[in-house]
């Protein structure tokens, strides 16, 4: 039996097609009285109709969320969120609100409540990141951990088929690195094997019928899972290249995800050859790095950088950046086989 530490941080969750009408009952719980609702700008829209749930306990819509959390933007968020009284936030929205919402409270200790429609996951995580000067700071602190999170399926509904598929990649991604993390446990493995086999079976659902409730539904239950096990169990190479591919060269942050993961994966092959039987069986398919790459091409996700928008003479310096400061990784760090790595994802190639 291996030796393990297990420790349960508490984020109260609520599942069901319809359940954002339980946000007073949430608010009752925390004893939230007046709450600033979060958005991006093309979801002020949701804004308004939350805001309409929650009646005179709305302090205000607020719809400056983007992407990468500007250090003026989350200024502004609180001096808005101080300004209307609020003593909480709701954040409606992906993972760029809820990091909005999470600046906020690693400022003013205001508690979240968060509404997710996309399948980031950041709504289960510790995790913040601010952009200053064009430099995103990532850190980790339990006081912007949602206090709530409502998995309201019908709240996905306009999340677009092909954005459905990158985020639930996504996720995926989160779970496929816990199952090797230095510090993972038996628990966590189980819950990220769960979420991979609950969003590789969603999503080509999904797919097929945008507005099935059920699979919806089954892709939260999965993101849920994969959000628990990336709060708590340290991420390796593959987050940490899409987080260098995302912030140094602007690319967009599920899809870098969804084109890397099957490339980080055989690069780390040899050395986690359980987590690999466990990702296939959580795929149905014999194998891990190829159902991985099968998965995506029924998905119709990008499969490559060059797709993403990626100029090939940024690969070198890519490949510096992901060999410079030293994180955890089951296989060493060689920055020649990173730069065949990435060579082969700006190319869409085999990945092994
Ligand atoms: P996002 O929140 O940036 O949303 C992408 C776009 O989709 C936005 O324009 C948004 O308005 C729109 N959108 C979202 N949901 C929609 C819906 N249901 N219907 C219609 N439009 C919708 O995307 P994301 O992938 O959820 O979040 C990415 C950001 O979150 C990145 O900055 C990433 O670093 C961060 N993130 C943080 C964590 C963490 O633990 N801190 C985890 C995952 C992601």
């Amino acid at each position: 039996m291996q030796s393990f530490v297990h420790e349960t941080r508490a984020t109260r969750v609520v599942f069901g097609a319809g359940s954002r009408q339980l946000l007073p009952r949430e608010l009752d719980q925390i004893g939230i009285r007046r709450a600033l609702v979060l958005t991006t700008p093309d979801q002020v829209e949701l804004g308004q109709q939350v805001a309409a749930i929650l009646g005179d306990r709305c302090a205000g819509v607020l719809g400056s969320a983007v992407m990468h959390v500007p250090l003026e933007v989350a200024r502004d968020a609180i001096d808005a969120a101080r300004r209307l009284g609020a003593d909480g936030c709701i954040a409606a929205g992906g993972g760029s609100t809820i990091g909005l919402a999470k600046a906020i409270a690693l400022e003013s200790d205001l508690p979240i409540v968060a509404l997710p429609t996309t399948y980031a996951g950041s709504e289960m995580t510790p995790l913040y990141g601010i952009t200053d000067d064009g430099i995103k700071k990532t850190g980790r602190d339990w006081r912007v951990l949602p206090r709530a999170v409502i998995y309201d399926p019908e709240l996905t509904l306009t999340l677009p088929v092909a954005l459905s598929m990158t985020s639930g990649m996504n996720a995926i991604a989160h779970a496929a690195e816990a199952l090797y993390a230095q510090d993972g446990n038996p628990v966590y493995s189980l819950m990220a094997e769960e979420g991979i086999r609950a969003l590789a079976h969603a999503l080509p659902r999904l797919r097929e019928a945008p507005a099935d409730m059920d699979a919806r539904g089954d892709a939260q239950y999965g993101t849920w899972l994969c959000g628990t096990v990336l709060g708590n169990v340290q991420m390796g190479l593959h987050h940490k290249l899409c987080h260098t591919l995302g912030g140094s060269f602007n690319l967009p942050h599920a899809e870098v995800h969804t084109v890397i993961l099957p490339y980080a994966l055989a690069y780390n092959a040899n050395a986690i050859p359980q987590a690999l039987a466990r990702i296939a069986r959580a795929l149905d398919r014999p194998q891990a790095v190829a159902g991985l790459h099968a998965l995506g091409q029924s998905l119709g996700v990008p499969r490559s950088l060059r797709e993403l928008g990626m100029s090939a003479d940024a690969l070198d310096h890519a490949a510096d950046l992901a060999v410079q400061t030293p994180y955890p990784n089951p296989r060493p760090l060689e920055r020649g086989p990173i730069r065949a790595l990435l060579q082969r994802a700006y190319e869409g190639a085999a990945p092994d």
